[in-house]
């Protein structure tokens, strides 16, 4: 039994996503009812910009890491989804009676577990889901280091500690 079905359109899309970003990473939310998914929401990862280091999102000391980053290592170390687009999707969310299910990124040189960078942002955001009435979502890895044959995992990030989530195409 899976801890979330996942349609082999949307699979699909998630490796149609990874690549059309490959080299930076991609990012996003999977929502659905149930354990079904049922909607992909991309969502912009501000690391692989100019001027992400300006974000306000992040603190003094990421700052200071990341804007002696050229912008491809930066997407190559990490993401950080946009604040609004995230707020967007959410509310649309809400609006259509789905739950967000998955937070979800590519690695396009990387095998599909998280890195210690992705451990720590889950860490961070552990409390803020309950905060914003959301439940603790999967993360959801999209590897190309096989660029002919990605490789799609899942995993709990609870309290640092990463457990493998069992995800199965409908
Ligand atoms: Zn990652």
């Amino acid at each position: 039994m899976a801890d979330l079905v996942i349609p082999q359109p949307i699979l699909d899309e998630l490796v149609a996503h990874a690549r059309a970003l490959d080299p930076y990473e991609c990012c996003g939310f999977l929502a659905g009812t149930g354990q079904t998914v049922s909607r992909v929401y991309r969502i912009k990862n501000i690391v692989s910009l100019e001027g992400a280091a300006d974000a306000a999102a992040f603190d003094e000391a990421k700052v200071q890491h990341l804007s002696r980053l050229t912008p491809d290592e930066r997407a190559e170390i990490a993401f950080i989804m946009d604040a609004q687009e995230m707020f967007h999707a959410v509310k649309d969310m809400r609006k259509n009676g789905l739950t967000l299910q998955v937070v979800y990124h590519s690695h396009p040189h990387d095998p599909a577990r998280p890195s210690v960078t992705d451990i720590k942002i889950a860490d961070d955001w552990e409390e803020n889901w309950a905060r914003l009435n959301l439940t603790l979502p999967i993360y959801l890895l999209i590897s190309l280091k096989d660029k002919t044959c990605p490789d799609i995992r899942a995993y709990w990030i609870k309290k640092g500690a990463v457990t493998p989530a069992r995800i199965g195409p409908a």
